[in-house]
């Protein structure tokens, strides 16, 4: 761990509303806690969310004869888009009684599961690990689900992080390692590569017969981790764990 850290602001775009009664409890002066939430609706754009639902509410919405209050400081998008909604120094109504003390953080989800997308989950890390440098936060103790306020009986949020407690601890642990990882990097954009055509994997980073376990197909699409420089040709270790020819008769690399 280094005493130099320095965590970068992540592209947020700004769609901050009229601030009104439905959506702000006022201002607010501490943050000890990031809460995370799902939106609920698999398959719907958070902005989708925010302009038919957040701005609704945000204008007065009846529901059951009643006013609704709701809303979020962000939100996370399936393409990796992050918005900024109420500002971070007004109470959003969000996470119940944890409302004064934290910053809230709705995600869309896909699936029947309600799972983020690769693009999403590397902006939620960024928008965690930004947040928690902001206000001297450890993503490991300080970062808490919806639920975890709540109650289970009370609701079920984020739903995939909830029923899945390890891959919560994972995205924890790597807003963490992003806060702390090489100054080098923090801005260094994810590599993909596409499979251009089929092509043997390995478990090993040589091209022996014993090390293939498995194939890799067209059209695919892989997260890289590394590129493992050799003296014949190269490979890449990807995010699934294997490693793949660097050939660009097999692979091309795009970045985003
Ligand atoms: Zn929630």
């Amino acid at each position: 761990m280094r005493d130099n850290m320095t965590v970068n602001k992540p592209k947020i775009i700004n769609k901050t509303p009229k601030l009104t009664r439905f959506n702000n409890g006022g201002k607010r002066a501490k943050t000890t806690k990031i809460i995370w939430h799902y939106t609920g609706k698999a398959g719907v754009k958070a902005i989708d969310t925010i302009n038919n639902w957040f701005n609704e509410i945000t204008k007065g919405y009846i529901q059951n004869g009643k006013y609704l209050y709701a809303s979020s400081h962000y939100l996370a998008d399936l393409d990796g888009s992050l918005y900024s909604y109420i500002p971070e120094n007004y109470i959003a109504y969000t996470s119940n009684s944890a409302n004064s003390y934290s910053i809230g953080v709705e995600c869309a989800t896909t699936g029947k599961d309600d799972h983020y997308t690769e693009e999403e989950y590397k902006s939620m890390v960024e928008l965690g690990a930004w947040l928690a440098y902001k206000y001297g936060l450890d993503p490991r103790k300080d970062f808490l689900r919806h639920t975890d306020i709540v109650g289970k009986a009370y609701k079920i949020c984020p739903r995939y992080f909830v029923e899945h407690p390890t891959e919560w601890k994972k995205f924890k642990q790597d807003c963490y390692d992003y806060m702390h990882k090489d100054k080098n990097t923090p801005t260094a954009k994810t590599q993909y590569l596409r499979v251009l055509q089929e092509v043997n994997v390995h478990d090993k980073p040589n091209f022996n017969k014993d090390s293939i376990c498995g194939k890799a197909e067209k059209g695919e699409a892989l997260t890289i981790v590394k590129k493992i420089e050799r003296t014949g040709t190269d490979m890449y270790l990807v995010k699934a764990g294997y490693y793949i020819t660097a050939s660009t008769k097999y692979v091309e690399v795009f970045e985003r």
